[in-house]
């Protein structure tokens, strides 16, 4: 038998509750938390297969020419790749790619005021980095690519990033690097705020529910979007006219205030979060990575497309 949790969030099985209490023994002496800014793995992998599953003709085999062939067109077999070059030297810039600053307590996303590196560069920013990247994969189709661009880094930058502007403490308070230095512990071990919604929430559910399986999670979330709870919200959740950018910063509105009422509200450092946080935001880290896999497709079959349905782009 399933369960239904808040929010009105199917799941296909019941808690293994009995599982977690296992898992976490094993893990308590764990103190080390990566100070890391990123959907977890998962998070990552399970956007680009929702997104992949719903690619038009057209995109599938774009994409699948960008590939490296090796990974037989599976898009999610890089969609961590961006996550794992950041720190090269020739990759440093890319860095501040991942998330947007905005000012504590304001709860908003005004572009112009907070799309910048830690320098103030401008455009260094996720939902630059969209635009950017989506503006570079256009020219692949109209055969106009500029050499400086690597269409294949493009495709996965755009596909990481996507993923990246979903995740609400992504677009964070500046004071605290978006939940980063807010240290607490997930049921017993250390995390910090950031972490939660990178990874514990997706962790703790694959072993409450999915037996760490997850193939089975993504089921369900495919399941709630095609035929559950959101798929009356599917088509406003990948509307976009042909200003990307407005789109754009649309998801990331989206991202700091669920930040703000989800994400940041009635947290203390030092606290410990457990099944009352799990219960109430796990539903809603699920949504997002629908909502990113689903608005990654639309990106990626209309700026493949043959047909005149793309976006109004600065070249
Ligand atoms: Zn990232």
């Amino acid at each position: 038998m399933g369960s239904i949790l808040d929010d009105g969030y199917r799941c296909s099985r019941p808690r293994l509750i009995c599982f977690r209490y296992v898992m976490l023994l094993g893990f308590a002496s764990i103190n080390l938390v990566p100070k890391a800014r990123g959907w977890s793995k998962e998070g990552h992998i399970m956007t680009c297969r929702i997104a992949q599953g719903l690619l038009e003709a057209e995109a599938a085999e774009a994409v699948k020419n960008l590939l490296p062939h090796n990974v037989e067109g599976d898009l999610s077999a890089f969609c961590i790749w961006a996550d794992q070059i950041r720190h090269w030297y020739r990759y440093r810039w890319t860095s501040p790619l991942h998330f947007i600053d905005t000012p504590d307590d304001a709860c908003s996303f005004v572009y112009s005021r907070d799309c910048h590196d830690p320098h103030g560069l401008k455009n260094m920013c996720v939902a630059g980095a969209i635009q950017n990247f989506t503006s570079q994969l256009s020219h692949y189709t109209q055969g106009t690519a500029d050499r400086r661009y690597n269409m294949t880094e493009a495709l996965l930058f755009l596909s990481h990033f996507m993923g990246d502007i979903h995740q609400p403490m992504h677009v964070g308070f500046t004071s605290d690097e978006g939940g980063n230095t807010i240290e607490l512990r997930w049921f017993r071990h250390k995390s910090n705020l950031h972490h939660v919604w990178d990874r514990e929430i997706i962790l703790t559910a694959l072993a409450d529910y999915y037996d760490k399986d997850m193939d089975l999670l993504l089921q369900d979330i495919e399941g709630n979007f095609t035929d559950g709870i959101w798929s009356d919200d599917v088509s406003s959740w990948k509307h976009c006219n042909d200003d990307l950018q407005s789109c754009i910063n649309k998801y990331a509105a989206e991202s700091i205030n669920i930040a703000c009422k989800w994400g940041y509200k009635g947290v203390e450092a030092g606290e410990t979060l457990s099944d009352d946080y799990f219960d109430s935001r796990m539903p809603i880290v699920m949504k997002r990575i629908a909502q990113g896999g689903v608005r990654l497709a639309m990106i990626l079959n209309r700026v493949f497309s043959d047909t005149q349905q793309g976006f109004a782009l600065p070249t």
